[in-house]
């Protein structure tokens, strides 16, 4: 007996150490794979053996917990697409479990905020970090009545750093891959703070880890918001590489988050629209005195005027006649570009923006809570996809709506759509094209944009009084 003992030691590490098969060996991988990141990001307690156990049920559970979290199937089994996500770069700050030792939701009880750039990366030069890092703070800036001023030297609310391995505090980084930058809840000392993992490609662009997106997100967790299961959104674990940088604004969910821990921008009644992003160049910008220019939609807001045009937007006031030119998410982070209609409630103090079969609601620089809302919550039938353009009556209170060659007639009183519509435009407003792109009211007259023409409509005479370039509001 006391033979076969030892032949049984003696072979354990032999065996262990004696070639697997292919299938085991990527079999035991895996599981090696899941187990770290089930430990990592889904508090899986340190335990081999239970996690060799296939049949546990806390791993299965666990699995469950992670598939649903990140929008997979869920299996709880360790198949090809779950794998597949373990192993795709992401934040390295856990899903679940990590802030459970808080109490409440933890938040800076100020709005002003100090930050410092402690060193530098060597993949790009210092101002390209100067320039993500800004450009990550306004992400939030402009959607909370947080501000951010820059610290060189002390001890700053969020610290900023590269790193890599192991680096002072309890959670190492991974080399190259996987886990990408963490970041710490408000609160004093570490906390706060944003370490990024040097082992990664920082890129300006989408080529290597973009800095400008991951700064973002990290951002995010500095002030106060957890990962969110919402793929769409900032604050959702994985890194998304295809996310176009140039259209990046943040979701709803990410809006509702921060909102809801720090409330909106202030709004001032003197200068409604705080422009927070210096005006936009590149080739895809529309050329505002192209002869050819057409817009997407137009309203008014609080007495200017807005030409929406792919993500831009022109905002023309009364006391300068050159119009400014921005980026729609500079104002408005949560809106979609490209839109299809805009009208103004003054009454309400509310503009509309419609894209596709959904709307939003505005008010100043501020998207209002519970939108975007369906199209048809309106009434209008569901075989209306979307509509072209829209304006709303102020004297009369009447709002109509315009999708391909009929309009609709929405009563703001009574907040329903009126009886006998939907009529042709041709017959109650003749001499107008057919299609139209967007309308506004002004000096007792309808405006309506098609393509580059523009028609003065006179509602008293039925009758198109003026054709003018789509472009003569924007001083050509
Ligand atoms: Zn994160
Ligand atoms: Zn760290």
């Amino acid at each position: 007996m006391m033979h076969l003992a030892f032949l049984v030691l003696l072979c354990l590490p032999v065996c262990s150490a004696y070639p697997l098969s292919g299938a085991a060996k990527e079999e035991d991988s895996n599981r090696d794979l899941a187990q770290q990141y089930l430990e990592k990001y889904y508090n899986l307690e340190k335990d081999v053996k239970q996690f060799r156990r296939k049949d546990s049920n806390l791993i299965v559970k666990k699995i469950q917990g992670m598939q649903k979290f990140l929008g997979l199937e869920v299996t709880g089994k360790l198949d090809t697409d779950t794998l597949e996500v373990m192993r795709k770069p992401r934040c390295g700050v856990p899903d679940v479990g990590h802030f459970s030792s808080f109490p409440g939701m933890p938040k800076w009880r100020k709005t002003h905020l100090t930050y410092r750039i402690v060193n530098y990366t060597p993949d790009l030069p210092r101002d390209a970090v100067d320039s993500a890092i800004e450009k990550a703070l306004k992400v939030w800036e402009e959607v909370t009545p947080l501000t951010f001023s820059r610290l060189y030297e002390g001890e700053a609310d969020i610290m900023i750093s590269f790193a890599v391995k192991e680096h002072g505090d309890f959670y190492s980084f991974d080399g190259p891959g996987q886990s990408l930058a963490h970041a710490y809840p408000p609160g004093p000392g570490l906390y706060g703070d944003i370490h990024f993992d040097d082992d990664e490609k920082w890129t300006e662009d989408a080529s290597g880890t973009n800095l400008f997106l991951v700064a973002a997100h990290e951002l995010g967790h500095s002030l106060g918001l957890f990962h969110s299961a919402n793929t769409e959104a900032l604050m959702y674990p994985l890194y998304n590489s295809f996310t176009e940088l140039a259209q990046f604004r943040l979701s709803q969910d990410d809006v509702n988050g921060i909102q809801s821990l720090y409330g909106p921008p202030p709004a001032s009644t003197e200068e409604p629209l705080v422009p927070t992003k210096s005006v936009p160049s590149g080739s895809e910008v529309p050329a505002k005195c192209d002869p050819a220019s057409s817009f997407d939609a137009i309203s008014t807001l609080r007495g200017e005027y807005l030409f929406f045009k792919d993500r831009y937007f022109w905002r023309r006031s009364h006391w300068n006649p050159e119009p400014e030119f921005h980026l729609i998410s500079a104002f408005w982070p949560s809106l979609p570009s490209y839109l299809d209609a805009a009208y103004e409630v003054n009454s309400r103090d509310t503009v509309f923006i419609f894209k596709g079969n959904e709307f939003w609601a505005i008010r100043g620089n501020e998207v209002q809570a519970g939108y975007p809302r369906g199209i048809h919550t309106l009434g209008f039938p569901s075989t209306i996809r979307k509509i072209d353009a829209a304006v709303s009556d102020k004297e009369k209170k009447k709002t109509y709506f315009f999708a391909e060659d009929k309009y609709w007639r929405f009563d703001e009183n009574s907040q329903s759509m009126e009886q006998g519509f939907p009529r042709l435009i041709a017959d109650d407003f003749p001499g107008v094209e057919p299609k139209v792109d967007a309308v506004l009211q002004a000096f007792g007259f309808f405006y309506f944009f098609s393509g580059s023409s523009q028609f003065e409509f006179d509602p008293n005479a039925r009758m198109v009084t003026h054709i003018l370039k789509s472009n003569s509001w924007l001083h050509c």
